[in-house]
C-alpha cells in the first residue's frame, strides 16, 4: 500500500516514509492509495475472531510488506493490551468505553501501535529517532506511554506550565528512561509554535525529528479497531437493524477511521459527529460553507479545536462531494450546559457516569434516534475517556465522589521530573544534547 498526499496526489510514499514524516512536506495529510475491501466470509465469521485477529485482518492491507505476519502480531499483541465494553444505556443506545487502556483515554490504541511500528523499523537501519510532541494534555501521556522503554526511540514532550491538570502533568513527567518532559514558560500554541520550528531548523536535520501527532497515519489506522469490536458484541443484537454511531470529535481522527472502516465494508449506516461549541462542521454541513472561527475552550476540552485536521480526509473518502457526504454524516454541537444535563440524565436514569466527551457523543446519538422515531437502529456513542480524568467537572455535575482508580493513585505519588524552559533556543540545545 502506498500513501499520496492530500495536497499533491503525485507525491506519493510507502508506509514507513508516511509515519515517520507525519505529513508530507507540501503540508498535505497522507492518504491510501485504495481503500482494500474486506472479505464477506470476515464480517460473516467475526464473532468468531479475537479482537486481535479482528486487528490484523484490517490493518494488514494498510502496511504493504513491511510486517511479517509474526511482527505484526507481535506489534498487534503489544498495543491491544486492554479491553473495550459496551454497555447498554437503554434499549436502543450503547456506550463504546475506549478508556481503559494505560492512560485511560482512547488515544492509547493509537500511540502504542505507532510506537512499536517505530521500533520495528528501527531494527533494520539503528538509527535514534527523537519523537517532538506538544500537547494541551491528553496527547502527551498517550505519547509517553506508548512510546516508554521504545529502543531506539528519545520522546520529547512540550506542554504549557500550570495548564494542564495534575493527573495529566504527573502521566507523562513521571515515566523517565526515554520519556522527556519540557515544561514550557507559556501556553499550548508556544509549545506548538516551538515544535513546528524544530522541525523546519535545518541545524536540526540530523537529529532525525519524528512526530506523533493525530494526524500520523500509524495513530489514525488502528481506530478503526474500536468500530470493528463494537460490530463483533452487538452483530448478534442487530439482526436487520441498522447500526449508527455517534463520535464525540475534535480533530475528527476518531470518526474518520470509522468512516474508513466503513468504506472496507463494515455495515454501518450513520455517522454522527457530536461537538462542543467549536461547531465549523455542522455549520458547514447545514450550510455548505467552512468558516473557521476562533477556538472556545470548553468542559469537554480534547475537543476545542478550531479547524479539524482530518476533515480533508473524510472529505476524500466521500469524493469530495458534499452530497454523498451528507448521506452519511451528521453532525450536531451542544454546550456546556447541555453537556451537564446529559452527565446527570445519564447517571439519574440509567446509572451511567460518562466524562463531558462521552456525555456530547450521547446528545449526539439521542437527537438523531429521537428524529428517526424507528425501532430499527442500534446506536451507540464512544466513551472517550474516563471520567475521573475530568474528576472536577463530574463530581460537581454529580455532587458524588468518584473512585480513583488504582494506576493512577500510583501515579500521583510519583515524583514529577521536567525541564523548564522559556525560549526556543533552550529547546534547540536540549534536542542536541539528548
Ligand atoms: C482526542 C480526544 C477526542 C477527540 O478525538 P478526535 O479524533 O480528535 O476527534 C475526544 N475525546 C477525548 C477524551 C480525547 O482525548
Amino acid at each position: 500500500m502506498k500513501y499520496y498526499s492530500l495536497n499533491n496526489k503525485s507525491h506519493i510514499v510507502d508506509f514507513k516514509t508516511a509515519v515517520i514524516n507525519g505529513i508530507a512536506f507540501d503540508k498535505g495529510l497522507y492518504f491510501p492509495e485504495k481503500i482494500p475491501l474486506l472479505d464477506i466470509n470476515f464480517l460473516n465469521s467475526i464473532s468468531h475472531l479475537s479482537d486481535k485477529e479482528i486487528a490484523f485482518e484490517v490493518i494488514k492491507p494498510f502496511l504493504g510488506n513491511f510486517f511479517s505476519t509474526k511482527i505484526l502480531q507481535e506489534i498487534i499483541d503489544k498495543t491491544l493490551t486492554f479491553c473495550f465494553p459496551i454497555k447498554l444505556i437503554n434499549n436502543f443506545i450503547y456506550s463504546l468505553e475506549l478508556f481503559h487502556g494505560p492512560t485511560l483515554a482512547f488515544k492509547d490504541v493509537g500511540s502504542k501501535f505507532m510506537a512499536n511500528c517505530l521500533s520495528y523499523f528501527n531494527l533494520d537501519i539503528k538509527k535514534k529517532y527523537i519523537v517532538l510532541v506538544a500537547t494541551s494534555g491528553d496527547t502527551g501521556g498517550a505519547v509517553a506511554n506508548g512510546f516508554l522503554n521504545i529502543q531506539g526511540v528519545n520522546v520529547v514532550i512540550l506542554y504549557p506550565s500550570k495548564k494542564i491538570t495534575r493527573i495529566q502533568e504527573k502521566q507523562l513527567t513521571t515515566l523517565g528512561n526515554n520519556i522527556n518532559a519540557i515544561e514550557v514558560n507559556g501556553c499550548f500554541d508556544d509549545c506548538q509554535e516551538m515544535v513546528k520550528t524544530a522541525f523546519l531548523d535545518s541545524e536540526l536535520k540530523f537529529l532525525n525529528l519524528t512526530s506523533a501527532n493525530s494526524i500520523n497515519i500509524a495513530r489514525w489506522l488502528p481506530q478503526m479497531f474500536y468500530y470493528f469490536i463494537a460490530y463483533k458484541k452487538l452483530k448478534h443484537k442487530l439482526k436487520n437493524k441498522n447500526l449508527i454511531f455517534s463520535i464525540p470529535s475534535g480533530n475528527f481522527g476518531n470518526i474518520c477511521a470509522g468512516i474508513l472502516a466503513q468504506k472496507m465494508g463494515l455495515p454501518i449506516k450513520m455517522f454522527i459527529a457530536s461537538t462542543n461549541i467549536n461547531d465549523i462542521i455542522p455549520n458547514y454541513l447545514k450550510t455548505n460553507i467552512y468558516k473557521i472561527k476562533p477556538v472556545k475552550t470548553t468542559i469537554s476540552n480534547a475537543m476545542d479545536v478550531a479547524n479539524p485536521s482530518n476533515f480533508v480526509r473524510i472529505q476524500e473518502i466521500y469524493n469530495n462531494n458534499f452530497l454523498n457526504l451528507k448521506n452519511y454524516l451528521i453532525s450536531y454541537s451542544y454546550n456546556d450546559i447541555e453537556t451537564k444535563k446529559a452527565m446527570l440524565e445519564l447517571y439519574n436514569n440509567f446509572n451511567y457516569i460518562a466524562d463531558p466527551h462521552g456525555a456530547i457523543g450521547y446528545l449526539g446519538l439521542k437527537e438523531y434516534l429521537n428524529q428517526l422515531q424507528s425501532p430499527n437502529y442500534l446506536g451507540v456513542f464512544l466513551e472517550t475517556a474516563h471520567p475521573i480524568k475530568f474528576v472536577n467537572i463530574v463530581e460537581e455535575v454529580l455532587q458524588n465522589k468518584l473512585d480513583v482508580p488504582r494506576s493512577i493513585f500510583k501515579i500521583l505519588n510519583k515524583k514529577k521530573v521536567s525541564i523548564k524552559i522559556d525560549t526556543y533556543q533552550e529547546l534547540k540545545e536540549y534536542l542536541i544534547s539528548i
